[in-house]
């Protein structure tokens, strides 16, 4: 299997095999690996994009693992704390619950924090008495 740098651009064409090539490694999808989630390779973690079955090219992107993820509090956007990948379609969910990161697939829980902010423009000014 041929691992290479995703590129929607190729993509579009069917152009797998002109991706930049990360590696070649000596095992089967499927079978070996299932598709979603990471891998790391020479010590550089990828997330999985795409795969090619008739070429056997698997699509990825550099990604900064964080395997040791902790809880993310008070962000304003929902970002995922395995791979740093932020969903835009979190309006979407309910108010809390589990969901999966769209990118990696880490399976994640979140509530939603929704904070009051105030407009205020004056209107008119209470009688002043100067002495
Ligand atoms: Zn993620």
């Amino acid at each position: 299997m041929e691992v290479r740098i995703w590129d929607i651009s190729l993509a579009i064409t069917d152009k797998h095999e002109e991706m930049e090539l990360v590696k070649t490694l000596d095992i089967k999808m499927y079978k070996d690996l299932d598709f979603g989630g990471f891998i790391v390779i020479d010590g550089k973690s990828y997330r999985l994009c795409m795969y090619d079955n008739k070429k056997d090219i698997l699509a990825v992107e550099p990604v900064k693992l964080n395997e040791e993820a902790e809880e993310i509090e008070y962000n304003s956007e929902f970002e995922c704390p395995y791979c740093g990948s932020v969903n835009d379609d979190a309006w979407e969910l309910d108010d809390e619950g589990e969901t999966y990161c769209g990118s990696c697939g880490s399976e994640l829980e979140y509530e939603r924090v929704v904070t009051i902010e105030y407009n205020i423009k004056p209107k008119k000014c209470a009688p002043i008495t100067r002495v």
